[in-house]
C-alpha cells in the first residue's frame, strides 16, 4: 500500500477586476489576515498590470504570485501578449492555463492550451490547468469525454518530472460565477474521481496519485468546507470570493481546518 501527500491549494483568480489601489489593499488584507504557517499553498493571481505591484506586497510572505494566462513563446512579435519569461521576471511562480473563460469567451482550443502548458513547464512555471464541461455537455452526458479530451490534449508532451509542475483545477463551466447553478460537493467528488482515473491512463498511476486536483466554481466561505472535505479535492480555485480579503481568508481558514490529509484522503490515495 503506497500513499502520497498532495499539495493543498487555495488560489485567488481576480480575473479582470480591481484598480491598482484596490489590488494593493486586497493583497495586503490577505497577508495581514493570515495566521500561523502551515503547508497550504496560497496563490494570488491579479490582472497582468498589477503583477509587479501585488508581487511587491507579497514579498517575504507565504503567499505566492500567479498569472491568469500567458502566450506560449519566450518573446517575439505577439502584440498584446505576455510571455512566460516576463511572468518569471515579475516574480510569478504559477500560471493558470485553460481557464473556461479563455476557452469559451476567447475561443482558445485544447491544442493552444497544450502549447501554453508545454511552454510554461519548460520555462519552469508551475501550471494550474483548468478543465470542465459546459451545462449542455453535462446534460448530454458528455462530461467524461470532455474532461478526457481536455486532459489528454492539454497534457500532451508533458511527461516525467515535468509533471511535478502541474496541478489540475476541475471547474464545471456552469458553476463558475453562477448564482443559479451550483455544483454539489458530491458532483465535485465524482468528477475528481473521474479525473484521477483519466490521469492514471494519461500519466500513469503514480502521477495520477501525486497530481493535486482542485475544485473551482462559486466556492464561498459558506460552502468551502463541504468541497474541501471531499476525498480527492486538494484545494479550491476561487473567483468572486477572492475579491474580498475577509471572504478569501475565511476560505483559507476552512482549508487549514479541514483534516483531509488523514483518513478521508487516504481512501483515495491508497494504491494497491
Ligand atoms: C474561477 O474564476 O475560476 C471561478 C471559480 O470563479 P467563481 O469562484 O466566481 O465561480
Amino acid at each position: 500500500m503506497k500513499t502520497h501527500t498532495r499539495q493543498k491549494f487555495v488560489v485567488g483568480n481576480w480575473k479582470m477586476h480591481t484598480t491598482a489601489l484596490e489590488a494593493e489593499k486586497l493583497a495586503r488584507g490577505v497577508i495581514d489576515g493570515l495566521g500561523v504557517a502551515d503547508d497550504l499553498t496560497i496563490i494570488l493571481c491579479p490582472p497582468f498590470p498589477y503583477l509587479a505591484l501585488v508581487g511587491g506586497v507579497l514579498e517575504g510572505s507565504r503567499v505566492a504570485l500567479g498569472a491568469q494566462n500567458m502566450y506560449p513563446e519566450a518573446e517575439g512579435a505577439f502584440t498584446g501578449e505576455v510571455s512566460p519569461t516576463m511572468l518569471l521576471d515579475l516574480g510569478c511562480r504559477y500560471v493558470i492555463l485553460g481557464h473556461s473563460e479563455r476557452r469559451h469567451k476567447l475561443g482558445e482550443s485544447d491544442h493552444f492550451t497544450n502549447q501554453k502548458v508545454v511552454c510554461a513547464v519548460a520555462a519552469e512555471l508551475d501550471v494550474i490547468l483548468c478543465v470542465g464541461e459546459t451545462l449542455k455537455q453535462r446534460q448530454a452526458k458528455q462530461t467524461e469525454a470532455v474532461l478526457d479530451r481536455q486532459l489528454s490534449t492539454g497534457l500532451a508532451g508533458v511527461a516525467g518530472e515535468a509533471l511535478s509542475r502541474l496541478s489540475i483545477a476541475y471547474e464545471p463551466v456552469w458553476a463558475i460565477g453562477n448564482e443559479e447553478h451550483h455544483a454539489s460537493p458530491q458532483q465535485a467528488h465524482d468528477a475528481h474521481l473521474l479525473i484521477r482515473r483519466q490521469l492514471s491512463r494519461i500519466c500513469g498511476e503514480t502521477w495520477a496519485q501525486k497530481l493535486p486536483v482542485q475544485y473551482g466554481g462559486s466556492v464561498q466561505p459558506e460552502n468551502a468546507s463541504a468541497f474541501l472535505s471531499q476525498p480527492g479535492v486538494d484545494g479550491v480555485l476561487i473567483g468572486g470570493a477572492s475579491l474580498k480579503a475577509e471572504e478569501f481568508l475565511a476560505i483559507i481558514h476552512a482549508a487549514i481546518a479541514e483534516p483531509l490529509a488523514n483518513s478521508r484522503r487516504s481512501k483515495v490515495l491508497d494504491v494497491a
